[in-house]
């Protein structure tokens, strides 16, 4: 709880005046054409930001490409690196009110869920890559008596993040932490939809003393300046996270133009496998529910296909159902609210064609499948569905649960593999040789074992097949922002 009450956060939304435009070596500026940003909790205009052309993103590029040619960033010392990031780590600390109020005015997150679980996630991102920062050290491998031979790790230069709106500050985060403490340089370009709440951020990091171009955000439309990054010659690195289809644009980008690396986080279908020996079946239902249904299902990692064996389906799924149910939606600033808006009135209306999809294509409508008023939807249930149907097959990236039955592990395991994606995925069973089969039988990045969505800085994040390639996270998300140079000494 943020301890902020109902009508203190409608006053303060009330009272919004954010930065606009764009936040280009130190400062913020226009450029190109503007943008409006559109509040799904009510539709009201929060504000106009830039809507970047391709001069535009050159100054960005060229501010970081100075900063990190010549400026002080790359060159000073790792801890030196890591206290700036340890204080603006701090400043986002102090204005967390703040930050969670732009991501819930202009994703339409319950402003709770943003305070307590967004911002939270991350100032301790900002924080584990700074303590990160001097704690690794370089090899010399033992080369024999006339030679010394030294493995180093080098920053890699500028990088571009481009991030969605679902977690807009988290998803910025697990790429500027690692990269800006590896001693990169940076252009975040966010979301259309969540521009105010990066460029709120960029400001904390100027405040917070990184030097001039060492972070940039440029705001504009993915098609133009989402791909002048991804085309463009001064940046190095190309880091995504986003839909497996624009995560295909960036390498066809890179391909065409300096063959910069490219790391992407894309989209997922993700099965959440119920045993009927799962230790506590309440739970299992109660976390099924929780998984879809939190953020509006607008994550990546949603538990978006049920499978449930089929002699505990009915009690499973009579649970679900009831939490769907019971769910409150409604004003995301408002302290109780469970799910608020989806992000657009586009998205719902996708969203509500996957619901149409659901009935044309035979499964049964157990709860919710309505869009009450606005951007709001109530949280939506079909079970007899089928592998081939489209609301099994597709990243929906909504509230809609998709269940499905099983008769033994064999083909619990073949229906959760039988799909394009491989992000996540979780078994409930309290016997723990089958947890350990099916999680290694299982093609995700993630596998969670009686319970969904856990972990923390210190472990990886990312998919397989078209679940994208390269890790956030960790220590191993440094590898993406480094690249190794051998330096070999005759003696
Ligand atoms: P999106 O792919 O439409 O947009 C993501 C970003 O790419 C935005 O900044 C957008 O402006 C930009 N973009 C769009 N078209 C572009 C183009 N042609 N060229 C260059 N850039 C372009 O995704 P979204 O709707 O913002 O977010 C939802 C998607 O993100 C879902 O598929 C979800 O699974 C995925 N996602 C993945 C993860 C993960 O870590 N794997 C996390 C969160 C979201």
């Amino acid at each position: 709880m943020t301890g902020v009450p109902y009508q203190e956060w409608r006053s303060r939304a009330e009272r919004l005046d954010p930065h606009t435009g764009h936040h280009i070596d130190g400062a913020f500026t226009d450029g190109g054409g503007t943008l409006p940003v559109v509040s799904p909790r009510d539709g009201r205009v929060l504000a106009e930001v830039g809507d970047a052309d391709a001069a535009t993103v050159d100054r960005a590029v060229a501010a970081a490409r100075r900063a990190f040619d010549e400026g002080p960033w790359p060159r000073m010392s790792p801890a030196d690196r890591g206290a700036a990031l340890l204080r603006w780590a701090d400043l986002v600390e102090r204005d967390r009110d703040t930050l969670a109020l732009l991501v819930s005015l202009e994703m339409g997150k319950p402003v709770a869920e943003a305070h307590g679980i967004e911002l939270r996630a991350v100032v301790g991102c900002l924080r584990w890559y700074a303590e990160a920062a001097d704690k690794q050290a370089d090899e010399a491998p033992r080369t024999g008596p006339d030679a010394l031979a030294l493995v180093t790790r080098e920053p890699v230069g500028v990088v571009a993040a481009v991030v969605p709106w679902n977690f807009p500050l988290t998803m910025a985060a697990w790429k500027l932490a690692p990269a800006l403490a590896a001693g990169c340089t940076a252009v975040l370009k966010p979301a259309e939809e969540s521009p105010l709440s990066a460029l709120r951020l960029a400001a904390l990091a100027a405040e917070a003393g990184l030097p001039p171009g060492v972070l940039n955000v440029v705001n504009g439309r993915g098609g133009v300046a989402g791909r002048a990054l991804g085309e463009h010659p001064g940046v190095d690195v190309l880091a995504f996270t986003g839909s497996t289809e624009v995560g295909r644009h960036f390498l066809r980008y890179a391909a065409d133009s300096n063959l910069k690396r490219v790391w992407l986080e894309l989209g997922g279908k993700s099965p959440n496998i119920v045993l009927p020996d799962a230790p506590d079946l309440d739970a299992a239902a109660d976390t099924a529910a929780w998984g879809i249904f939190f953020n509006a299902g607008e994550m990546c990692t949603a538990p978006s296909r049920l499978l449930v064996h089929r002699s505990v389906a009915g009690r499973v799924l009579e649970r679900v159902v009831a939490r769907a149910e019971g769910m409150r939606v409604g004003d995301p600033l408002d302290p109780a609210t469970e799910m608020g808006p989806l992000v657009s009135a586009r998205h719902r209306d996708r969203v509500l064609a996957y619901v149409d999809a659901g009935h044309a294509d035979g499964a049964r409508l157990r709860a919710g499948g309505s869009a009450p008023e606005g951007c709001y939807l109530r949280p939506t249930v079909f079970d007899r569905v089928t592998p081939a149907m489209r609301i099994a097959r597709d990243e929906i990236f909504g509230p809609v649960l998709a269940v499905l039955e099983f008769d033994d592990l064999d083909e619990a395991v073949r229906l959760a593999n039988d799909t394009d994606y491989g992000l996540a995925a979780a078994v409930w069973t309290a016997d723990l040789s089958a947890a350990h089969r099916v999680s290694r039988a299982l093609r995700a990045g993630t596998v969670w074992v009686n319970c969904y969505e856990e972990g923390d800085m210190s472990v990886p994040f990312g998919g397989m097949k078209r679940s994208g390639h390269g890790r956030d996270k960790s220590l191993h998300a440094l590898d993406k922002y480094t690249d190794l140079k051998t330096t070999w000494i005759r003696l």
